[in-house]
């Protein structure tokens, strides 16, 4: 039995397959789908221009249970987000979220909400020229925890339960909790980062937004630590290690 699958999908990741084909890896509404692109790099090919990362394309595959890797027969260009492609920094983040779900998401667990936010995340830095770049990647990773189950934990201290009002704040990646400064007594035994106070507000602040806007207060000097340790928590919590390659372009 063969079932014909017409979906839209963003395209996450592309190898040479063989002399004449690739590989591509597809995050649709379905979830991550790795499919053979036969012919994709003839000169001819229909596909040339339209599987490459980034593109949100309209993709039709056939799936047939007796195989392992299923045969992309039609795509489509949709989107190919040009004004994020002009800028290095948007570009860079785009492609680390793109990394992150390849790294981290198995194939057959379907994510359609978190689809149409990628989507429309992606809408927004496209035309977006005030908000700095990196703070997607923020809401993407602070989104991500949240779908994958160990949200951050962030607007009450775990100890006191009180909203912090005193700073620096601990974070642990391990739990995903913040204990606030009053209650704080890290010791060099346990795994917590230090957020200033404004870090801590924009985290905040960016959780409660439904997408990144200018309106978040200035952006913290160490820009680095705030992405190492939204990582870190991701990376504990999967046993994934994520050292993403986008990242040295930031
Ligand atoms: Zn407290």
């Amino acid at each position: 039995m063969s079932q014909v699958i017409k979906s839209p999908a963003l395209v996450v990741h592309t190898r040479r397959w063989s002399e004449s084909s690739k590989i591509v890896e597809l995050f649709t509404p379905h979830g991550l789908v790795r499919l053979i692109a036969k012919g994709a790099l003839r000169a001819k090919s229909p596909f040339r221009g339209v599987l490459e990362v980034l593109n949100e394309i309209e993709a039709v595959w056939h799936v047939r249970e007796t195989r392992g890797l299923q045969i992309l027969t039609q795509a489509t260009l949709l989107n190919s987000f040009q004004d994020i492609r002009g800028d290095l920094e948007k570009t860079a983040v785009a492609f680390a979220m793109l990394e992150t779900l390849q790294k981290l998401l198995r194939s057959g667990e379907a994510f359609p909400a978190f689809y149409a936010y990628l989507v429309q995340l992606f809408e927004k830095l496209n035309k977006d020229a005030q908000t700095p770049p990196v703070l997607y990647l923020w809401h993407f990773l602070i989104r991500f925890s949240d779908e994958l189950g160990f949200a951050l934990q962030l607007e009450r201290c775990s100890v006191c339960h009180q909203v912090p009002q005193e700073f620096p704040v601990w974070f642990r990646p391990d739990t995903g909790a913040v204990v606030c400064g009053k209650c704080a007594s890290p010791t060099e035994s346990t795994p917590y980062v230090e957020l200033a106070a404004s870090e801590y507000r924009l985290l905040t602040q960016l959780q409660r937004m439904e997408y990144p806007a200018p309106s978040v207060p200035e952006l913290p000097h160490q820009m680095h630590r705030i992405t190492g340790f939204l990582l870190k928590h991701l990376a504990h919590h999967t046993d994934i290690p994520l050292e993403l390659n986008a990242l040295k372009w930031l």
